[in-house]
């Protein structure tokens, strides 16, 4: 393994023994630290600045992360320029287009080709192989967003798509017991289901979504 793969393998590791989907874990820690660093040490970092600018600043999801942040003098200074470019177009009766994406997509979007890619690949040292697909399949496996992206990206080994069809055929049939169950005069049989069957519903919406923040 080279170097880069043997941190992935433990992040993923430590990914997969949390609950939910193991790619949304790691992006959520990820992104957060990324947004922690950009704001935080590299503030006067050209590039980035450049980048966030372009992009007129980041998207709502990551941009709610600044609502909350340590470093107000970080948030100023940054949504200062955007607020400026603002000001500038509404002179004019312009709304501004800002034509470049938000880095924190960027950098999540490199986070997920990053680990399908090392999911998919078949690992040449068959001990890694092992340990991986036992810990990977010990977990709640891909959510449906990433399970997705993961496929237009790379071809799985055929463990993988079997573990994640799997999972998901069986939560295709609960949520269709609920569905069932759930019709009028079946109130017997819906009692008869576990608590998990109960609430089925929840577990689809977040399997459909994935959990990123
Ligand atoms: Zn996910
Ligand atoms: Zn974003």
């Amino acid at each position: 393994m080279s170097e880069t793969k043997h941190v992935n393998f433990f992040a993923l590791e430590k990914a997969c023994k949390e609950k939910g989907c193991p790619f949304c874990n790691l992006i959520n820690e990820r992104i957060y630290r990324y947004i922690d660093g950009m704001l935080f040490e590299h503030v006067s970092d050209i590039p980035f600045r450049r980048a966030y600018r372009a992009a007129g600043g980041f998207c709502d999801r990551h941009g709610k992360i600044l609502l909350h942040y340590r470093d107000g003098l970080a948030v100023a200074i940054l949504g200062q320029n955007i607020l400026s470019d603002y000001i500038e177009a509404f002179k004019k009766k312009k709304a501004p287009k800002f034509k470049a994406c938000c880095p924190a997509c960027i950098e999540q979007e490199k986070i997920e080709k990053d680990f399908s890619s090392f999911l998919s690949e078949n690992h040449k040292h068959k001990e890694t192989q092992e340990q991986l697909t036992a810990y990977f399949t010990a977990s709640d496996g891909l959510c449906v967003p990433h399970y997705a992206k993961l496929l237009s990206l790379f071809n799985p080994p055929t463990w993988l798509k079997e573990f994640q069809e799997t999972l998901f055929s069986s939560l295709n049939e609960r949520a269709l017991r609920f569905i069932d169950y759930s019709a009028w005069g079946n109130q017997d049989k819906f009692e008869s289901l576990s608590r998990e069957d109960q609430i089925v519903w929840q577990e689809l919406a977040r399997v459909l979504r994935g959990s990123v923040e």
